[in-house]
């Protein structure tokens, strides 16, 4: 099977790297000659090209880029797509892209593989990147059956957990679990650099261990996708953050008023959630 990558970036490129090894020829695409001919040297695909003709025998073709180009890409790939192709994507916000995409080619499938690094480009491609992780499918009334088998088939070769739910549901799950830590953990690095006292600001800097690279590392990321999420996600993620505030409120509300017991409360009932969140079910 021929299998097309659009944009040879952080996830094109992991994308490519394992779909090589399990056997699938890899045609890449992307929007620079330099990284095409960095995908060819670091063994991504087997041929690469900034014309959008190289998809022609491509028998399904993920999409790559940044949201913000999905739309003006896939009108100029399609004049090259054989009309069985199967069109997939990968980007982190579903019902926009799904809106999007599926009016202009019927054979489209939503997807959002969830896995990353704060590193983009072909260079930040790594094998592996996908094992293990969630792969989320967003098959609509309208998906033809044979499109979303064909990406699932496809998909299982990363040894990833396949989920499937509406676009819409992908949205609001995401910006609880994604999109939300991006933005709070952006503002306490913004508030903490907001501390008056150099001296004091230098010493927190000094003295900053492995909690704070915990909390702070997703909002220190790319800032284009922080930016993807909250312009693509905008009403989930506003949802989201409000939720956020009033627990932000509740929270500052008990310590003023020293309330231990509600602090306390607060901290147990945490500590016996997160888990629901972090243990893997499988
Ligand atoms: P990335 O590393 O920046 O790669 C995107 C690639 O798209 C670039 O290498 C670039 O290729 C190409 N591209 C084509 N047109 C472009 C344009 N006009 N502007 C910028 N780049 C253009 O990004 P990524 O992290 O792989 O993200 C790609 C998609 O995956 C996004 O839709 C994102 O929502 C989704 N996603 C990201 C993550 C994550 O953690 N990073 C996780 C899951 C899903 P050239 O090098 O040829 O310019």
């Amino acid at each position: 099977m021929n299998i097309g990558i659009v944009g040879l970036g952080l996830i094109g490129g992991s994308l490519g790297l394992d779909l090589r090894s399990q056997g699938y020829r890899v045609l890449g695409v992307s929007r620079q000659v330099a990284t095409c001919e960095q995908a060819i040297a670091r063994g991504i695909v087997d041929a690469a090209s900034t014309d959008g003709q190289l998809l022609e025998t491509a028998n399904l073709v993920f999409l790559c880029t940044p949201l913000g180009v999905m739309e003006t890409t896939v009108k100029a790939i399609i004049p090259h797509l054989s009309p069985e192709t199967t069109l997939t994507d990968v980007g982190s916000v579903k019902a926009w892209v799904v809106n999007t995409l599926a009016p202009l080619w019927p054979n489209f499938v939503g997807g959002h593989p969830m896995a990353g690094t704060a590193d983009s480009g072909v260079a930040a491609a790594q094998r592996g990147l996908f094992q293990d992780a969630p792969y989320v499918l967003t098959p609509t009334a309208t998906t033809p059956k044979s499109a979303l088998e064909q990406v699932e088939k496809v998909v299982q070769s990363l040894h990833v957990r396949i989920y499937h739910c509406s676009p819409e549901e992908h949205d609001l799950a995401v910006a609880w679990i994604s999109h939300l830590p991006v933005m709070i953990s952006a503002s306490l690095i913004a508030a903490c650099v907001q501390e008056a006292n150099l001296e004091v600001q230098l010493l927190a800097k000094a003295l900053a261990s492995s909690g704070f690279r915990d909390t702070s590392r997703v909002g220190g990321g790319n800032p284009e996708l922080g930016l993807m999420m909250a312009q693509y996600n905008q009403k989930s993620l506003l949802r989201s953050l409000d939720t956020y505030r009033q627990q932000l409120d509740h929270l500052i509300e008990a310590i003023a008023q020293s309330d231990w017991a509600t602090l306390q409360a607060l901290l147990e009932q945490t500590r016996q959630t997160r888990s629901a969140f972090t243990t893997n079910p499988h």
